[in-house]
């Protein structure tokens, strides 16, 4: 089979991986080419707002497991393809000369077994480090039970690593996918995190001692092929974070693409779902919110018609409403409508100016959500948002009215 022909099996074989947006390494460019200094990896936006694109292609899609969500199972009859090393390090090198890509994403089904994939994938990236000197993003995915020793190198070599959880709890991965381990998993994220902790204290005593992984670690889960409600969803994420200082949890819709009475009969993608849990988890990661504040066991799953900062907003009248005019920079962050720039800016203005509807409005505030939720010096800024601001003040029966207009937003 030509290369051309592997690309296409092995890119779309790729597409169910969402664990690959990134940023955040710093590897710079000493000689060769490629740089990721400022830039991160993938189809994502970068903190100075550009995108920026990889090559996100599976090693192989050859694979001796047979997880019942994955298109790539062993027990399904699709076109197979393997790359070699040389073609994958050839493929990247050539797509970053010809500038459509900035890095690599390789995952990969697995070949024979986890060591021998993850070998293979090794070779890859060598020839791209230190034949190619390619000092471009690289995403490497970690093949579950494969040999710690491995998992170093890939360390050493690779900008980002992730182990995929895929589902949320043991039942569901014994299940589902019963060939990998839930405790096999946490292993080797406990590992990375170990090596990246050390790698760090090492690096103060000796500057040119090699990163490893320097844009951290990562993970995905799949989002309504098993029963757990985003509580257990929420919760893992959160010990992920505090535990194994994950840098992103990826969560994908599940989509349906094999017929097993084992999944769920979903007509489609549970996309809304998804969508709220990025929302959640981004108040947990930047807005200084507890996952336990966003939701709770009583109410187990998120609220799909208004966002959680409007859902947690709603349910804490008492905060409310907050002065722009003096509120600290974490109070602001948990006004509906004021987001981690508009505070800061908000921040920085009020030294000198008074806040009114025009400057927050410029400031970047979504004043339509925010109105309900803010005063300034004391006062209401109700110019353009009549009676209903003075609901919040009212806590409970009015919140189902306030809850209804901020939906139509
Ligand atoms: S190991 Fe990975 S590629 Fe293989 S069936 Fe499971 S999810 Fe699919």
């Amino acid at each position: 089979m030509d290369v051309l022909s592997k690309l296409n099996i092995l890119s779309a074989a790729a597409k169910y991986d969402v664990s690959c947006a990134s940023s955040g390494s710093v590897r710079t460019n000493t000689k060769g080419v490629g740089n990721t200094y400022k830039a991160g990896i993938c189809h994502t936006w970068t903190d100075d707002g550009r995108c920026i694109s990889l090559l996100k292609v599976l090693f192989t899609n050859y694979c001796i497991y047979d997880c019942a969500y994955c298109y790539n199972r062993r027990s399904n009859d699709i076109p197979r393809a393997s790359f070699t090393p040389q073609e994958i390090a050839d493929l990247t090198i050539a797509f970053y000369r010809r500038n459509y890509i900035e890095g690599l994403f390789l995952s990969s089904a697995i070949m024979k077994s986890a060591d021998f994939t993850l070998e293979m994938m090794l070779e890859a990236v060598r020839i791209l480090r230190f034949r190619y000197d390619f000092n471009g993003y690289i995403h490497m995915k970690v093949i579950p039970k494969a040999d710690d020793r491995l998992i170093h190198l890939a360390g050493l070599l690779a900008d980002r690593m992730s182990v995929n959880i895929e589902l949320p709890t043991q039942q569901s991965l014994k299940r589902l996918a019963c060939e990998k381990d839930f405790d096999v998993i946490f292993n080797h994220m406990g590992f990375i995190d170990n090596r990246i902790i050390e790698n760090t204290e090492e690096r103060k005593k000796h500057k040119k001692i090699e990163r490893f992984t320097p844009a951290g670690q990562s993970t995905q889960l799949i989002i309504g092929a098993s029963p757990e409600t985003d509580y257990d969803i929420l919760m893992l994420s959160k010990r992920l974070y505090n535990q194994y200082h994950l840098k992103r949890v990826y969560y994908s819709a599940y989509c349906h693409v094999n017929d097993d009475s084992r999944l769920p009969a979903l007509s489609k993608p549970p996309l809304l779902r998804e969508h709220r849990l990025y929302q959640a988890d981004w108040l947990m990661r930047f807005y200084g919110f507890a996952a336990e504040e966003i939701i709770d066991k009583d109410e187990p799953h998120l609220n799909e018609q208004l966002d959680p900062k409007v859902n947690w907003a709603l349910k804490h009248p008492e905060f409310f409403p907050v002065d722009v005019q003096k509120a600290c920079y974490e109070t602001l962050l948990r006004v509906p409508g004021i987001g981690l720039k508009s505070a800061k800016r908000i921040i920085a203005v009020r030294r000198y100016s008074t806040l009114d509807t025009k400057s927050l409005i410029k400031l970047g505030v979504v004043f339509k959500r925010a109105k309900y939720f803010i005063t300034c010096n004391g006062k209401r800024l109700i110019d353009d948002c009549g009676d209903i601001s003075k609901k919040i003040v009212t806590p409970d029966k009015e919140i189902k009215t306030i809850s209804n207009q901020i939906a139509l937003f």
